[in-house]
């Protein structure tokens, strides 16, 4: 493991490290005046001191919407202002860096596609650097699960005078359906929060669960951990959002899920490390379920192929050799054999069960 950087970090005036959680809340996208007015007001009677809505949006796919721009960090600040809160954007490039800090944006924040360019990483850090303006900026993860690459960027705007800096666990990309929109690797903001203990360290549960449903759920998740606060996706009426309108809550959703949260007393290094183990056997039990049902489809595929050609269901060679092989590769790799083999066995039974109804049901 590479020797832990030491960022030289400045208190963040609105997350000082006893007032827990820090929340910072608002839509996806500034979509109108009225819109972020409507909302901010709503946050602000929440509770809410920082204000959040993206004026240039990152869209997989050309053609979806991509923010309205200089236009709507207008939006923002006016309505962040009004309602006495500070004002954050996300920022990918130093035309973005010029015009929300020209526009009197407060904070700024890196998208996690941003976060895993170096290039662009450094084209902001040069620009926050040439505008020497100390202003707070949030580092969201990298898409990938990449610890270096989040330090890497955080040590780039470090190296330019940028003291007062957060990170944001939002999750990971992966490929294929997952309960979550960006799988939570608990592990690497942990790990994080073990190289650099003075940074503080945010949630995101909005780009984590994708569903409005369960962001309560991961937020709760994130403050067993010990996470210092969170970033909430929130918008006056959801289902009409241009953008991410599936996992937005309204401010009263955020109200009640502020209310209901537990709030624990900070885990213990070690007990942290038992939550982030026991949801990295969650994540690795998800997997096993999706290649289970990758499995049981070719299994299928494989007994329409009997069915056509009139084969017997069961073949017993075939089961002998799998049986075989795999107790041999399980004792070189460290597992019980008889244990493989009962697995495979119940896994081969259910192929057979499968298969047995294609066969007699056409
Ligand atoms: C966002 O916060 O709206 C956003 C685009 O986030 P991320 O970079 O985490 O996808
Ligand atoms: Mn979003």
């Amino acid at each position: 493991m590479s020797a832990a950087p030491t960022l030289d970090l400045d208190k963040i005036d609105f997350a000082e490290k006893d007032v827990r959680p820090v929340v910072i809340a608002g839509p996806c996208s500034a979509e109108s005046e009225e819109q972020m007015m409507f909302t901010a007001i709503a946050l602000k009677q929440a509770g809410i001191r920082v204000l959040r809505a993206g004026a240039w949006k990152p869209r997989t796919k050309p053609g979806c919407f991509e923010g309205y721009g200089e236009q709507a960090l207008k939006w923002i600040v006016k309505a962040a202002r009004c309602c006495g809160m500070l004002s954050a954007t996300e920022v990918a490039t130093a035309a973005h860096v010029y015009a929300a800090l020209g526009a009197g944006i407060d904070v700024l924040w890196i998208g996690a596609r941003t976060t895993a360019n170096p290039f662009a990483m450094q084209e902001v850090a040069d620009t926050l650097r040439a505008c020497s303006r100390n202003v707070p900026v949030l580092v969201k993860n990298p898409v990938s699960p990449d610890l270096e690459l989040w330090i890497g960027a955080l040590e780039r705007l470090n190296k330019a005078g940028m003291t007062r800096l957060m990170a944001v666990h939002r999750g990971f990309s992966s490929y294929g359906e997952h309960n979550y929109r960006n799988s939570p690797i608990w592990r690497v903001p942990i790990e994080l929060h073990r190289r650099l203990p003075d940074l503080p360290v945010l949630c995101d549960p909005s780009h984590i669960a994708g569903r409005s449903e369960t962001v309560g759920h991961v937020a709760q998740q994130a403050m067993d951990m010990g996470f210092d606060g969170l970033m909430v996706e929130c918008h006056c009426c959801p289902s009409v959002a241009l953008s991410d309108a599936r996992q937005q809550l309204t401010p009263q959703e955020l109200e009640e899920l502020l209310r209901s949260l537990k709030l624990r007393k900070r885990p213990d290094p070690s007990s942290a490390d038992i939550m982030a183990l026991r949801s990295e056997i969650d994540r690795i039990d998800d997997r096993l379920l999706a290649l289970l049902v990758e499995r049981m489809n070719v299994s299928d595929e494989i007994g329409r192929h009997k069915l056509r050609e009139g084969m017997a269901v069961v073949q017993h060679e075939r089961y002998n050799d799998l049986m075989d092989r795999r107790a041999v590769q399980a004792e070189d790799a460290g597992l019980n054999p008889d244990f493989v083999r009962s697995l495979i066995a119940t896994i081969h039974e259910e192929s057979v069960r499968r298969q047995l109804g294609i066969v007699n049901n056409g």
